[in-house]
């Protein structure tokens, strides 16, 4: 085992198991992806560390716990199709596809885009698929999706992601107006005009800024 491989592994035991995230299968997806090649060169020691961290555009890789907790929310047995809105460094979308059958995933901006394309081709994750676009509107032309994942926090849940969910289809997605204290709300699908909403706790993130999101950075600052 090499010394990221042991990172990873305690990363495992004591950041998610210990903290009651038991589902096998997020663990395994969580095991099998680097995360050493989703972080700025610069911290690579940190890597595997309890804490978001910082990438480009003043954007972050979330916390490990967050990102196995979220893709558990989202309920995947393996056959689906996810949407992600909040590439960043594309290591949730590496672990998304590890899943799930396809994962389609949007960043709005282009130099992440960019990068965890390359990212993630380099890695041979030949079922994730990167737009530089606004989220917020979802992707129309591969929609419905079986589950929608949000990684960024709006002021409420947009429309546009709920009607592009499938029935019976999971949208997990942090929601507030204070960004450091939000509600991770998970949303299922449950008839065609019919939703259930639940609480899943408090949570951290950066902005989800776009036309059904905040209108700038500077709205957040509330
Ligand atoms: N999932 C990412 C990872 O594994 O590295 C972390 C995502 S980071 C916490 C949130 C990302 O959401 C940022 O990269 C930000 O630029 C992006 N974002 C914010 N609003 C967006 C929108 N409307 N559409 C797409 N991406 C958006």
């Amino acid at each position: 085992m090499n010394r990221f491989e042991s990172l990873r592994k305690q990363m495992i035991d004591y950041q998610l198991q210990a903290r009651g995230l038991q589902n096998q299968v997020v663990l395994d997806a969580v095991n099998a992806v680097p995360r050493e090649n989703f972080v700025p060169t610069e911290l690579v020691e940190f890597a595997y560390s309890d804490s978001p961290l910082p990438i480009e555009a003043g954007q972050t890789i979330s916390q490990p716990y967050i990102v196995a907790l979220m893709t558990a929310a989202l309920e995947l047995q393996g056959d689906e199709r996810v949407l992600e809105v909040g590439t960043g460094s594309g290591y949730a979308a590496a672990v998304l596809a590890e899943i799930a059958d396809y994962v389609y995933t949007i960043e709005r901006h282009k130099i992440l885009a960019d990068s965890a394309r390359i990212r993630l081709k380099d890695l041979d994750y030949k079922n994730v698929q990167v737009l530089q676009d606004d989220g917020t509107l979802g992707w129309p032309e591969h929609a419905p999706f079986d589950a929608i994942i949000v990684a960024a926090g709006g002021p409420d849940v947009p429309e546009t992601l709920k009607q592009q969910l499938a029935i019976g289809g999971r949208l997990v997605i942090p929601v507030g107006s204070n960004l450091h204290s939000l509600t991770l709300l998970r949303i299922r699908r449950i008839g065609e005009n019919e939703y259930q909403q639940e609480d899943l706790g408090s949570v951290r993130f950066v902005p989800l800024i776009g036309a059904a999101g905040w209108e700038d950075e500077a709205a957040t600052k509330l």
